[in-house]
């Protein structure tokens, strides 16, 4: 396996910013993630759609999340069909998500039906070259290990972890379910959906995770706020806000494509199009620091970079104490990139 972390852009594609988003074709990521509910009701053509060539990768997720929200029901042939036919590189299989709230039982229920659903899709693939990743979710560590043990014993191509959302802001509870997950597995990939912002990147490469997908990009856009390239920090570029600081900038500190063509008044502008434009150099922020998180961990300064971010980083600095407790054989932060390494990217 090899020592990288992707990022896959959420293409949410519901309002009409999104249209002004087409980062593949910025030249600024080439890799998506997109919801099959969203994809089944526009076109079979998802490349057409999107005006996408064969450079671009597209994850197709099965669209269990928009399922729990809408109250849909689906079957899970025919989403593999369509994910078939979509012109898809990598699906996850049609999944139940779990939230906090929910009782043990119907825990216990859901896990069933997402894990029996995996087992049936795999059997049923007809499309060799879609890579199919089995859906996981867990609640803690034990479950983790468990559903991850069960699902071992099948060839999936990867492991794509949901039910992240609503425990977003527990670094500590994400990072028991991943190191259930990561530790009972070698040589698969894992995917987690719905990571976001720096502290995110940080914490995915410190449990090993290949791919993530982040809408972060988006949803700052859509609040004018902007990313500062130098130092990670987001401030409000916004017009009409009240409860935030508002900054403005003479010249933009960044050197993007976008930047480059724009100033603070297209990113401010109470239209779709300035959320799509500001959207795209927060993403490029977002790239260039998984650019760098892979340099630092291929040559072995990550734990530098870690050490550096804990210090403003509580939520990190809980993901990073939950590590420690769980892998009882990890060495001190400034050697951790070896220990990483081996453990996980290179197994
Ligand atoms: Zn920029």
């Amino acid at each position: 396996m090899s020592v990288k972390l992707d990022l896959f852009a959420k293409w949410a594609t519901r309002g009409g910013e999104y249209s002004h988003a087409k980062f593949w074709k910025e030249g600024i990521l080439n890799k998506v993630m997109i919801s099959a509910i969203y994809a089944r009701e526009r076109s079979a053509n998802l490349r057409e759609l999107m005006e996408a060539d064969k450079n671009v990768i597209i994850f197709l997720d099965s669209g269990g999340f928009t399922v729990l929200r809408k109250n849909l029901v689906l079957n899970p042939i025919g989403i593999l069909r369509f994910q078939e036919q979509s012109g898809a590189n990598i699906a996850s299989t049609l999944d139940y998500p779990i939230s906090p709230q929910m009782s043990y039982k119907e825990k216990i229920e859901r896990t069933k039906m997402t894990i029996k659903n995996a087992i049936m899709m795999l059997k049923l693939k007809q499309r060799d070259d879609l890579k199919l990743y089995a859906s996981i979710h867990a609640w803690d560590l034990k479950s983790a290990k468990i559903i991850t043990k069960k699902l071992s014993n099948y060839e999936f191509d990867g492991y794509a972890v949901g039910s992240l959302i609503p425990i977003r802001g527990n670094y500590s509870k994400i990072t028991e379910i991943i190191c259930g997950i990561k530790n009972s597995l070698r040589g698969k990939n894992v995917h987690c959906f719905g990571f976001s912002g720096i502290d995110g990147i940080f914490m995915a490469a410190l449990l090993g995770i290949n791919s993530f997908d982040s809408t972060t990009y988006l949803t700052y856009a859509k609040y004018r706020h902007y990313i500062i390239p130098q130092t990670g920090q987001r401030i409000c570029l916004g017009q009409r806000v009240k409860t935030e600081k508002r900054y403005h900038l003479q010249e933009l500190p960044c050197s993007c494509p976008i930047c480059l063509k724009h100033t603070i008044k297209d990113f401010i502008q109470s239209n779709s199009r300035a959320v799509g434009l500001l959207s795209l150099h927060n993403l490029f922020v977002l790239v260039s620091y998984v650019k760098l998180i892979n340099n630092a961990l291929k040559n072995g300064f990550y734990g530098e970079l870690l050490e550096r971010r804990l210090r403003i980083s509580p939520r990190l600095r809980n993901a990073w104490l939950t590590f420690k407790k769980i892998n009882k054989d990890s060495p001190k932060i400034q050697k951790i990139d070896e220990y990483v390494l081996s453990k996980y990217y290179l197994s």
